[in-house]
């Protein structure tokens, strides 16, 4: 199996501009677990399933697609169904990444995981790389992004991990305070790097 580098940071810190630029420069394959959380969720599939089980059919939309509206409901004042959804979700989530990761073609891949500090994920990868940025920075591009005002931001930043937190698990660290042109830079170095390692381990 390929190399597996797993990418995380804060909101808005930049981990899609970054893995984007892997991907577009570098031809790298990427694996994102909030694009395989809702895979596994999506119309016909197992977990789909289980969720109306359990809690109705006012779980699907007209569309046969999850009311997450409706779900967040069921789930916000009883941690037991939090507990419940997790146990469902989280093994059904990693085993689609494993899967994903095994048909990589790229001499390493990028593992996305937004939550890797919070849910304690950072086993799934060999090496950790971390988008830095400072939180005042986070919180302006949150507001631009999500249309939310400044008090909304700053809460979702203090539910998250902190800035040391992330930096404590990283092997690398990309920052991404600047323009977006100051990336490529970092982005070109570190493939060469993980190429280097991806040789070394042959
Ligand atoms: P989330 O996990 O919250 O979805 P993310 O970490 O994937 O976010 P992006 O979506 O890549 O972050 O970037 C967040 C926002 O900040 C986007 O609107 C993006 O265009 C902008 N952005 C990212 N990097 C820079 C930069 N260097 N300069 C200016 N804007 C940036």
């Amino acid at each position: 199996m390929a190399l597996i580098v797993g990418l995380t940071g804060g909101i808005a810190s930049g981990k899609t501009t970054v893995a984007n630029l892997f991907q577009q420069h570098f031809a790298i394959d990427i694996v994102d677990a909030d694009v395989v959380a809702r895979e596994v969720v999506e119309p016909g599939s197992e977990g789909l399933k289980a969720i109306a089980e359990r809690y109705g059919e006012s779980m699907l939309q007209a569309d046969g697609s999850l009311n997450r509206a409706a779900l967040r409901e069921a789930i916000f004042s009883d941690p037991k169904e939090k507990t419940w959804l997790d146990n469902l979700l989280h093994p059904m989530i990693r085993q689609k990444m494993l899967a994903e990761l095994e048909q990589v073609t790229s001499p390493y891949a990028l593992l996305v995981i937004p939550l890797m500090v919070e849910n304690n994920l950072q086993a799934l990868a060999q090496r950790v790389l971390v988008v830095d940025v400072a939180p005042e920075i986070q919180i302006e591009r949150t507001m631009a992004r999500d249309n939310v005002d400044e008090k909304q931001a700053r809460a979702i930043l203090s539910a998250q991990a902190s800035r040391e937190e992330r930096l404590a698990i990283a092997d690398d660290v990309i920052k991404n305070d600047a323009t977006n042109e100051k990336l490529l830079p970092q982005i070109t170095e570190l493939h060469q790097k993980f190429l280097e390692i991806c040789r070394e381990n042959l």
